[in-house]
């Protein structure tokens, strides 16, 4: 099952963390992959090589999620490396915590950019060459706190929320084309996002949840790499949660 064997991958964020971890597994089940960084070289040059131990080819292309001209880029690229595009995953993320009255206009703009309009210029970009090729599976990563919202989080929640919608609408616009378009809802998987949460909200967090642990960045990879096969052709608009049973909606 999962064969991706000839398709072509992007991935936005792809150099690190959970995004690291979806690049590697579609690149495992066949797919070549081209994925975005922000900074990160050294990174990024590890994680092109885990593409290429599979044997199949990366490219790492260095653009900002919140420049439209950069998602175009991206897109490109990955169309002149490949000649096609099949799995759009917009996993390009951060987080500027703070409580609402103290949320700096910098902070709600920031995490907003990135995290949803980011993903929207590369939903725009990557769907001309969709819809010609009647076919695609596009998946964003939203998160928990879009679904129930987090104290001190209000600028991600929103836009992990506003993710939500967009996978909806951008279900519906295309769903008679061949497209499908989801959501991945992680709870708390450790990278270097949440690394620096202090310990005690760290620990308020693995009793919340059910399994009483974190997710990996694999797990969520695997439920990615589902969502982009031919077996999933039938699932679309969903919010697939990957959270140890945090959310149940
Ligand atoms: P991470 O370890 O901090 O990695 C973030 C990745 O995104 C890096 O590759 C980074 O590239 C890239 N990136 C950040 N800003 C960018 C920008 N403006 N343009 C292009 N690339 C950018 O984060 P993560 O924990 O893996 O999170 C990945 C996604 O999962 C995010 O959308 C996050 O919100 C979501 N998520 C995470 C968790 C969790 O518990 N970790 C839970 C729920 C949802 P550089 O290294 O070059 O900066």
């Amino acid at each position: 099952m999962i064969d991706l064997s000839g398709k072509a991958a992007i991935v936005t964020g792809g150099s690190r963390g959970i995004g690291r971890a979806i690049v590697a597994r579609l690149a495992t089940q066949g797919a070549d992959v081209a994925f975005s960084y922000r900074g990160n070289e050294e990174a990024a040059r590890e994680t092109a090589a885990m593409v290429e131990a599979r044997g199949r080819r990366a490219v790492a292309h260095r653009g900002d999620v919140t420049d439209p001209a950069a998602a175009n880029a991206l897109v490109a690229a990955a169309l002149e490396a490949f000649g096609r595009v099949d799995i759009l995953v917009n996993s390009a993320g951060i987080t500027r915590d703070d409580l609402l009255m103290r949320m700096t206009d910098q902070a709600w703009q920031e995490v907003l950019q990135t995290n949803l309009s980011g993903a929207f210029y590369a939903t725009r970009a990557v769907l001309r060459p969709m819809l010609r090729a009647r076919r695609g599976r596009i998946v964003n990563i939203s998160s928990v706190a879009g679904q129930a919202g987090n104290a001190g989080q209000a600028n991600y929640s929103a836009a992990k929320a506003g993710l939500i919608g967009l996978t909806k609408a951008t279900a519906r616009e295309v769903a008679t084309r061949g497209i499908t378009c989801n959501a991945v809802a992680p709870g708390f998987v450790v990278t270097e996002m949440t690394r620096v949460l202090p310990e005690s909200i760290q620990e308020g967090i693995r009793a919340a949840t059910p399994m009483g642990r974190f997710g990996t960045a694999e797990e969520v990879a695997d439920v990615v790499a589902f969502l982009c096969s031919d077996e999933a052709a039938y699932v679309t608009g969903q919010v697939v949660g990957v959270d140890g049973g945090l959310v149940m909606m």
